[in-house]
């Protein structure tokens, strides 16, 4: 004996079937959709998609995506399905006197069964594209409690109504559109962000380029003429033309920082590689360190392998990084100080340390140094000067020579910088004699 559910049951059976099997798809498509939205940012694809799906789903003519511009306060089309998506893009739908409009403006889902008999219907867009609506359903577009447009179905095929599964699958469909859209415009919106950002640093790099070039002329003026003057100066004006010197110094020295600001392009960088010793290098650009760390009574000491580390790179930038490291080991040390640059290799590589027990840098500022133009100190309070570029120059040139570089440092106690660099003649570390080369 059957009782009178399961009687129900078998007597609806291949209804339920069929019942059964339509969820089935209709969930199938909403997962295919979903997979899409996380794997495409083509927004025009994926509108297409979503309006195709929603009208096979709900078994209307046609679907579309109307967007708001705030600009106008109008409705635009931004997807349909058909031949006339040219044609629709053109056409606004007004807010008041529509029912696009309407859905939009309460934020509430409406089937109109017969467009005929209702006023709200705008029948400019019919006009337009000679296309005949007899029956709508539309669902508002929303993200994050923000109204974005609206979706509609078209005729219902065979002529019947809309009903509120229809409004169910319509409405999920919706909300995948709005997340759609939303995401692409965050997309384009950090694009358009990005691509003026760099138009400003372009902007930012030729006018600090354009400005060393202008400034680098009259301060050759400067400081020839004031050698020139030096060289017969009486005692008592020697000392004065001694500080206009020192003053064009330092601008000298700005100014070159300033040209060095295009090596931050990787692009601009040219190397010309060469096998060079790299114990040459050191003491050469060391010497020139040796006198200004003096000035401060400070103590410079090299601590280099006897044998020769060649490395196959260019020289002339190897030296700037050295420079760069010296100068802030100088500048960020107390007179009295002590600075070290010790090299030790290992296994193909070399590693140079720049040293210094001067002011140290605080532990989360040790990556952000080696940004352009970052400093620990406030610019409004500097004792230090500087560009803020030596590091993110030093980087740079080292990436270049496929080395690293990075810092060490306990805050009040000093600082240490160290990068590396691939050796062309390997040197055995026991007897730092040259092995075979690696
Ligand atoms: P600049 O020295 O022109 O400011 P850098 O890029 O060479 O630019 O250095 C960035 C910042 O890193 C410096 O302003 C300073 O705050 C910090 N810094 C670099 N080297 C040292 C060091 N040896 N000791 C302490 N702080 C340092």
């Amino acid at each position: 004996m059957s009782t009178p559910n399961q009687a129900l049951i078998m007597l609806e059976g291949d209804e339920y079937v069929r019942h059964l099997e339509k969820k089935v798809a209709q969930l199938d498509q909403m997962v295919t959709i979903g997979h899409l939205l996380n794997s495409t940012l083509d927004l025009s694809e994926l509108l297409e998609l979503i309006i195709e799906t929603a009208a096979k789903l709900v078994g209307a003519q046609t679907a579309s995506i109307m967007l708001l511009d705030e600009r106008t306060g109008e409705l635009f089309f931004a997807a349909a399905t058909g031949e006339s998506q040219e044609k629709l893009r053109k056409v606004k739908v007004p807010l008041e006197g529509s029912i696009a409009g309407s859905i939009y403006t309460t934020g509430q889902p409406a089937i109109v069964d017969d467009v005929r008999g209702d006023t709200r219907h705008y029948t400019g867009v019919d006009q337009s594209i000679s296309f005949h609506t007899q029956s709508i359903l539309g669902v508002p577009m929303q993200v994050r409690n923000r109204r974005i447009g609206v979706l509609e179905a078209l005729n219902k095929f065979e002529r019947i109504p809309f009903d509120q599964e229809d409004v169910q699958v319509l409405s999920t469909m919706a909300s995948h559109a709005a997340v759609a859209i939303e995401n692409a415009r965050l997309v384009a919106r950090l694009q358009e962000a990005n691509r003026r950002l760099s138009e400003l640093d372009r902007l930012k790099s030729n006018f600090i380029s354009i400005a060393s070039h202008e400034l680098r002329t009259p301060l050759m003026i400067v400081q020839g003429y004031a050698s020139f003057l030096r060289e017969q100066a009486s005692a008592e004006t020697s000392n004065d033309l001694d500080m206009v010197l020192k003053g064009a110094g330092k601008l000298q020295a700005v100014i070159d920082q300033m040209t060095n600001l295009n090596y931050l392009d990787a692009r601009s960088i040219t190397l010309t590689a060469k096998a060079f010793v790299l114990q040459d290098t050191i003491n050469e650009v060391a010497r020139e360190w040796k006198a200004l760390a003096g000035a401060k009574q400070q103590e410079l000491q090299l601590k280099l392998p006897p044998s020769p580390i060649t490395i196959n790179g260019d020289a002339g930038k190897i030296a700037l990084v050295l420079n760069n490291l010296l100068n802030n080991a100088v500048r960020f040390t107390p007179e009295g100080g002590h600075i070290e640059v010790a090299v030790a290799h290992h296994t193909g590589r070399v590693a140079v340390a720049v040293a210094d027990n001067g002011i140290g840098i605080p532990k989360g500022e040790l990556e952000r140094i080696f940004d352009p133009f970052y400093q620990v100190e406030d610019h409004l309070v500097r004792h230090h000067g500087g560009l803020g570029l030596g590091l993110a120059i030093a980087r740079e040139v080292v990436f270049q020579h496929d080395g690293r570089i990075w810092a060490e440092s306990v805050e009040g106690h000093g600082s240490r910088f160290i990068f590396t660099l691939p050796i062309m003649m390997a040197v055995s570390p026991e007897t730092n004699e040259p092995s075979a080369a690696g």
